[in-house]
């Protein structure tokens, strides 16, 4: 029977390697549809994003590293974020703080971990704790064009409004890799609400701001050839980059209506993919890494 939580939060861990110095990890088995990256150099190691924080993190990262670790936040969501309470610090972009410090919240953490388990007929001891109550880490600005060098590894900060205000993808520039976060996918969301609020006010931005944001980031294409994201998919096609781009612009000049589609498992309603793609299917169909957007046409600018 399963006790020991250090043990069992261990093993919970999945992942893959990249290469050399990129190790993929998803949490609980995976369960959870998230994905996170620990990035290796001569003198540090960052992880680019937590997840929901299910497993010991830092143990984790000993298996391949004894360098100091940083915390780098693609955004500010408990899926991406939630593991930050391990660690004293985490850097994130201010935008996204208030959400950062509502998302560290141990018991939705808890109970989703034991939702996805005992979905997946997985059971532990009733007394198993995923997420400690946790402190939340200090917090450390992220500001666009950063640098953090972990020695022969650098990695620049490009902001990216638009999933959420305070979103950021990550140039390895050595490497040639961008690490997207939710800025770029199969299908990235523009409508997601406030923490614990209806929808009328938007955690994320207009579907305009973050036009705005992968016209930025299609100016730096020359400087990468991967792009590794966050759920999904592990790694995505530069197509997809463009499909997206083209996604967004479409809906806002009108060559794409939208259609109504519904996302979270059906719990929100009421807004529209560009291309009309089944966001429980994106993912899953050959041609769904076309790249496309769901938004709320309430949201356009
Ligand atoms: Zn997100």
């Amino acid at each position: 029977m399963i006790k020991e939580g250090e043990t069992i939060m261990r093993s919970f861990l999945r992942y893959t390697r990249v290469c050399d110095n990129i190790i993929r990890v998803n949490g609980l088995l995976g369960l959870t549809n998230e994905f996170f990256y620990l990035v290796i150099g001569r003198n540090a190691a960052a992880y680019i994003d937590t997840g929901y924080g299910f497993g010991d993190l830092n143990a984790f990262a000993r298996q391949f590293t004894d360098l100091p670790l940083i915390v780098l936040n693609t955004h500010g969501h408990l899926d991406h974020a939630g593991g930050d309470f391990q660690f004293p610090r985490a850097y994130a972009c201010r935008e996204d703080w208030a959400m950062l410090l509502a998302s560290y919240d141990d018991r939705a953490m808890n109970e989703k971990a034991q939702a996805a388990l005992s979905g997946a007929g997985i059971w532990t001891e009733e007394d198993t704790v995923f997420a400690p109550p946790g402190a939340a880490p200090e917090l450390l600005e992220i500001r666009d064009g950063d640098l953090f060098d972990l020695g022969g590894v650098t990695l620049e900060a490009i902001t990216m409004p638009g999933h959420s205000p305070g979103c950021v993808s990550f140039l390895y520039r050595e490497a040639r890799i961008l690490f997207s976060g939710d800025n770029c996918g199969p299908q990235p969301l523009i409508m997601l609400p406030a923490q614990g609020e209806g929808r009328g006010k938007y955690a994320s931005c207009t579907l305009e701001v973050f036009s705005h944001s992968l016209h930025k980031l299609a100016a730096r294409e020359g400087e990468f050839d991967r792009i590794l994201n966050c759920h999904k998919a592990g790694e995505l096609p530069m197509s997809c980059l463009h499909g997206v781009t083209d996604a967004v612009d479409g809906v806002l000049d009108g060559r794409y209506p939208g259609v109504p589609v519904a996302v979270m498992q059906g719990k929100i309603t009421g807004v529209f993919s560009a291309r009309g793609l089944d966001p429980e299917q994106v993912g899953k169909l050959p041609n769904s890494y076309i790249g496309d957007v769901v938004f709320a046409k309430d949201n356009l600018r």
